[in-house]
């Protein structure tokens, strides 16, 4: 079964090099070319990844993203945004939305296809894992189901995006150890290159408003990192 993809762009020169890549790479694609109708296909056909381009007509990609996350049928499929250059803000608006990761136009073909398999590979579940379910984790009110890819404060369930999951089951994990955030861009990013701290620390922050009362497990170091606090009572 391959991965199904869809693009939702309203330029079709665009359209047309992405999906070509993309099918090279062995995934399915389909696209819609506005916010609207990609709801719709999202809906019956619930992709793998959705790439989303930020300028659409009609409702644009940051509306888009919103309402993705909102319902729950669609809110566990990662999305990927397209921006430009100048709408830097706009696209730390966009992680804060739940987006999992962004390229900025113009990209190479070949760099888009890339992020969208480091994705998916850090989605789905390993196989190791679900031959073999690890143990949960309990550090303080936190509960971490790793197969299931659940995690709870106080028994009530946390709506993390698979990314935020990730990062969360990361900092555990490594817990009393300051992560810096060229390590966690590597192992929860796999990203093997500097410069996207911000993309951690956007995270980070998203993660801690989901965590409530809890959101002080999450240390920041100053200056070096994070740190899941191990001093727990
Ligand atoms: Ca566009």
């Amino acid at each position: 079964m391959s991965e199904r993809i869809l693009v939702v762009e309203d330029e079709p020169d665009i359209v047309e090099v992405v999906s070509y890549n993309l099918r090279q790479a062995g995934m399915a694609v389909e696209a819609a070319e506005d916010g609207e109708s990609a709801l719709e296909m999202a809906e019956q056909s619930q992709p793998n990844l959705i790439i989303l381009d930020l300028m659409l007509p009609g409702i644009d990609g940051l509306e888009v993203c919103r309402l993705l996350k909102q319902r729950v049928s669609l809110r566990g499929i990662p999305v990927l945004m397209l921006t430009a250059k100048a709408e830097e803000v706009d696209r730390i608006v966009g992680l804060e939305l739940g987006a999992d990761d962004y390229v900025v136009k113009p990209f190479s073909p070949r760099e888009l296809v890339l992020r969208v398999q480091k994705i998916l590979s850090r989605t789905a579940k390993a196989p190791a894992e679900a031959e073999a379910p690890e143990d949960r984790i309990t550090a303080g009110p936190l509960t971490i189901d790793p197969g299931g890819h659940h995690a709870f404060v106080d028994g009530q369930p946390l709506e993390l995006t698979a990314t935020e999951f990730k990062l969360l089951l990361t900092l555990v994990k490594r817990r009393g150890r300051v992560q810096s955030r060229e390590e966690l861009l590597n192992v929860v990013w796999g990203y093997q290159y500097p410069g996207y701290g911000r993309t951690v620390d956007t995270h980070i922050r998203r993660l801690r408003e989901k965590l409530g009362e809890a959101h002080s497990l999450v240390e920041t170091v100053r200056g070096v990192g994070y740190r899941f606090r191990r001093d727990l009572g």
